[in-house]
């Protein structure tokens, strides 16, 4: 996403707005919170006076280690303006104004950076702030906070010195709580906290209240790089460079006796999306006090008999504040000896499902138009209401945590094979596969099991990508497991040992391993997308009948704006029908691997092991009647929409029995004297195409030139289903598809091979054949040398797991588990560039790719089915980049159809779907 920042400042600049000068439209400038402020100053409402300090002055001072020459005027002038508003100066040792100094960045960072209360408390002020109050307890214990906080926040000391003194203070005055100190205790407290400053730093606490003022704006300002402020940042997705605005305001108290109280509220249920109002209020107390947890708040609606008047008041502002900004918004206010003040107002955070009702809502009480409301929604919320939920509200036992690889919640017996997850799904028990890794041969038990454990590899890994195509849940990459397959257990580093059988919970979100079973909620949005809206709304209650609703409602306007076409990777008959169901326009990547495993990979090893031309043509005989089969059933399944195959691509030896287990194998049966020659053959052919690397080494494009017939068969098997439908009525539509591309001369020789067999098919069985033929642009130099490619290829589709892999030189299997939370954690990039389009690198690849492509063929037609297809950010990044769809795993197909609409709508791609 870009920053919004902008370029370094300028030393003439302005730095400093007061309220009444700015609005909700300046964010980068002011910050949410200043902005808000001054829209607040704006509407008229009561908002207690104050300016802010823009971030232009944060990223001066950030990047020079100096405040800009002029802030210091600029924050004079504007505090004389704010004293002549109040009526009151800072300093004064009769009518003392006292001011907070908050952050406020673009994007709310709740709690990260820092605040300093009471700002102009000093030995002279204190008692006039008394005597105005009325109440010495609330002068002096406002003091002695004010010291406190300075300390901690501006002058860096440790909360602890304070807290310590605090508690023996509390304890001599044989009180329970500080709130009882008598003003005595709190007079000598102040005196103490100062000689701990003292202590701590050879001076004074600052007496001087300007000198307070200016020291706060810059510890704010500092604030924005502490390490918890740049992991949220990393976490949210925030970029660094954009620095927080500083707001300084008329401090207004809410602890001034019973006449006063503060309180937070939303304009709906942000949890929900129920209509109505929510919140709590805390009688006589700071806002502070309800953040903190400290007392307990009353609902707001016990406002109404403490105080009928501003609770009418309040009531009204809401309203007012709903129908301005067009949303949810959630407040603070405080009410000061009767009067009622604002004191925050933004756009609510909410749920995944408060924001598609509240959504709805807005656009059924004619707020909003659709195009606001899918503005206002994500394919990352919709992803999470897709997803079964564990109920956590039972209290759980963490096991470990590894990766959250599928999203979803599972709970099963664990079991730590293939064969025994498919016997235990036979006996209708829930499992849960635990593998150090799956291979292509855990395909049967990961069907059967419920959830899949990995202790290695990543969000791309074998399992990972599996289990997210079957819509599986998955935990990948749990480091902390040992797991003994010979013992059937693992072990956590504390030496606890689950065994074979005991049952285990995964959140494929959260990536969270639990003992035990947690119950599960099921998605109802599921069902909708599945089965359609009665079958959502069977037994469903109100407020999720609203939810499927809005849900619909939304989608269906999103399938009206869209330009990019949704396509799903689909391999199975099954997969098809439910990505068609989910709303796919056709099949993306039909990956063919998985057709030759089970008890065809007998037929694959003599393909491999054959030792003449007739034994290799024999076994492609056996092979072509069980393929056609294959895409007969997945061409009906997606009768009228394009198909696209894509010939094999993993490297040979992966059909063949593993290395080491068969030459122990062997060896065993030699040392007994047992026939070991079939075993020492295969053993023969499996050094032969063992490899180093085999990622890079012998597959696509590779193996069909290498092994003769292979590709021919799969092309005659997609030809023979494709003229059957024909047959029967049908409208198939293939596309062919050659997998790990890397010049032109590779696939103009598959081509030739290809077109032979289209055509010798479609003369046999009088039909027309006319599928396009197109290659994968999965490795760099496919992409640098596109224009040449588009001169053979009819389609490109965007590899861009391997494009990822082959940019950045990262195995794909390996890095995300091995360093990839070292390079998170220290910024080399925000999120793992197989998760979310590397745009600068791979994007700019794939860029290139699709502009030199059509320059050489203009309608040459574009699309990615690489991993990135189902990932909200990068589904704007192929919009942009003009491509014709984006083809995923079925059950993201509803989520790249919503951002695909979404990117028609956001002009600056990227920036709105966190
Ligand atoms: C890719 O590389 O992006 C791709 C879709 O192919 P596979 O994941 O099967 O290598
Ligand atoms: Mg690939």
């Amino acid at each position: 996403m870009t920053s919004g920042a902008a370029a370094a400042p300028a030393h003439n600049s302005r730095y400093v707005f007061d309220f009444s000068e700015g609005g909700m439209e300046m964010k980068d400038l002011l910050g949410g919170k200043g902005a808000n402020l001054a829209e607040m100053t704006r509407m008229g409402l009561p908002v207690p006076p104050g300016f802010t300090i823009s971030t232009e002055a944060c990223r001066y001072y950030l990047q020079a280690g100096d405040p800009p020459p002029d802030l210091v005027n600029q924050v004079r002038s504007a505090l004389t303006r704010l004293e002549v508003a109040t009526g009151r100066g800072l300093g004064s040792a009769t009518n003392p104004l006292l001011i907070s100094v908050r952050s406020g960045a673009k994007f709310s960072m709740p709690g990260m950076m820092e605040t300093v209360l009471d700002i102009g408390l000093n030995d002279d002020t204190v008692g006039a702030v008394a005597a105005l109050a009325g109440d010495d307890h609330f002068a002096w214990d406002s003091y002695r906070r004010l010291i406190q906080m300075f300390s901690k926040t501006v002058l860096g000391l440790d909360s602890e010195l304070f807290e310590v003194r605090l508690e023996q203070a509390v304890a001599a005055a044989g009180i329970s709580s500080d709130v009882e100190l008598p003003v005595p205790s709190l007079q000598q407290l102040v005196s103490d906290y100062r000689g701990i400053v003292r202590e701590q730093t050879g001076e004074d606490f600052p007496q001087d209240p300007h000198r307070q003022l200016m020291m706060a704006i810059l510890a704010v300002f500092e604030s924005w790089n502490t390490e918890r402020a740049r992991l949220y940042r990393r976490q949210e997705r925030i970029p660094h460079d954009l620095g927080t605005a500083v707001n300084v305001q008329m401090m207004v108290f809410g602890n001034l006796g019973h006449g006063s109280g503060t309180g937070v509220a939303f304009t709906r249920d942000p949890a929900s999306g129920a209509k109505g109002v929510y919140g709590d209020y805390l009688p006589d107390a700071q806002g502070e006090d309800v953040v903190a947890g400290i007392r307990n708040t009353l609902p707001l609606a016990a406002l109404r008999d403490l105080d009928a008047d501003n609770y009418e008041k309040l009531s009204d502002i809401m309203a007012q504040l709903e129908e301005h900004y067009r949303d949810l918004c959630d407040i603070e206010f405080t009410i000061e000896q009767g009067h009622l003040w604002m004191l925050q107002t933004r756009v609510g955070k909410r749920t995944a499902a408060a924001a598609f009702r509240i959504a709805e809502q807005l656009v059924q009480e004619g707020r909003i138009d659709l195009d606001e409301a899918l503005r206002r929604v994500t394919g990352a919320q919709l992803g999470q209401l897709m997803f079964p939920q564990f109920d956590l509200s039972g209290g759980v036992d963490l096991l470990t945590t590894g990766m959250g690889a599928s999203p979803g919640a599972a709970a099963g017996h664990v079991v730590f094979d293939s064969a025994t997850a498919v016997a235990a799904e036979a006996d209708g028990r829930d499992v849960i596969l635990v593998r150090r890794e799956t291979n292509p041969d855990d395909l049967a038990g990961m069907v059967a099991a419920v959830g899949v454990l990995t202790s290695r590899g990543g969000k791309t890994s074998h399992a990972a990508v599996v289990a997210r195509g079957m819509g599986k849940t998955a935990v990948c990459g749990a480091e902390e497991l040992e797991i003994d397959y010979e013992a059937r257990s693992l072990t956590l580093p504390d030496g606890r040992v689950i065994a074979e059988d005991d049952v285990v919970s995964i959140d494929g979100t959260s990536g969270r391993v639990y003992a035990g079973a947690l119950p599960v909620e099921p998605s109802a949005v599921v069902k909708y997308f599945d089965a359609g809206l009665d079958a959502a709304n069977d037994r469903a209650d109100e407020p999720t009948r609203e939810l499927v609703r809005a849900v619909d409602t939304i989608m269906r306007h999103a399938d009206r704006v869209r330009r990019l076409t949704v396509r799903a990777n689909a391999d199975t008959p099954d997969d098809a029908a439910r990505a068609r169901r989910m709303g796919a326009g056709g099949i993306g990547l039909c990956r063919t691997e998985h057709m030759f495993l089970g008890e065809r990979k007998e037929i694959v090893q003599r393909l491999i092991l054959a030792a003449n031309d007739q034994e290799r043509e024999d076994a492609l005989a056996e092979l072509l009647p069980l393929q056609r089969k294959d895409f007969i059933r997945i061409l009906e399944r997606m009768d009228g929409l394009p198909v696209t195959i894509r010939l094999l691509d993993p490297p040979l030896h992966e059909f063949l029995p593993d290395l080491t287990d068969l030459s122990v194998r062997v060896a065993l049966a030699e040392q007994g004297g047992t026939d070991a020659e079939s075993e020492l053959a295969l053993l023969a052919a499996v050094r032969r195409h063992h490899e180093q690397n085999p990622m890079l080494g012998l597959r696509g494009v590779r193996l069909g030139l290498v092994l003769p017939g292979l590709f021919a068969l799969q092309v005659r098997a997609i030809a023979e289903a494709a003229c059957f439908r024909q047959r029967l009525g049908g409208d198939p539509r293939a596309e062919i598809m050659i997998p790990l591309v890397g010049s032109v001369q590779e696939l103009e020789l598959i081509i030739d091979e290809a077109s032979e067999v289209l055509k010798s098919v479609a003369e046999r069985n009088h039909c027309a054949l006319e599928f396009p033929i197109g290659t994968m642009i999965e490795l760099p130099r496919a992409a640098l040398t596109a224009a040449q490619i588009a001169e053979a290829a009819e389609f490109f589709s965007f590899g861009t797991n391997d494009l990822t892999q082959t940019t950045w030189g990262f195995s794909r299997d390996d890095v995300e588990a091995n360093f990839f939370s070292a390079y998170l954690e220290r910024g080399v990039f925000g999120v793992s560039p197989f998760e979310s389009i590397d745009v600068a690198g791979v994007g700019r690849l794939v860029q290139m790719a699709c502009d030199e492509g059509r320059a050489v063929r203009p309608d040459l037609h574009l699309g990615v089915c690489g991993e990135h297809g189902g990932d909200p950010e990068s589904v704007h990044f192929f919009h942009d980049a003009g491509l014709d769809y984006v083809s995923c795993s079925p059950f993201r197909v509803p989520v790249a159809r919503l951002e695909a609409a979404r990117a028609v709508l956001t002009t600056d791609a990227g920036s709105d779907t966190r």
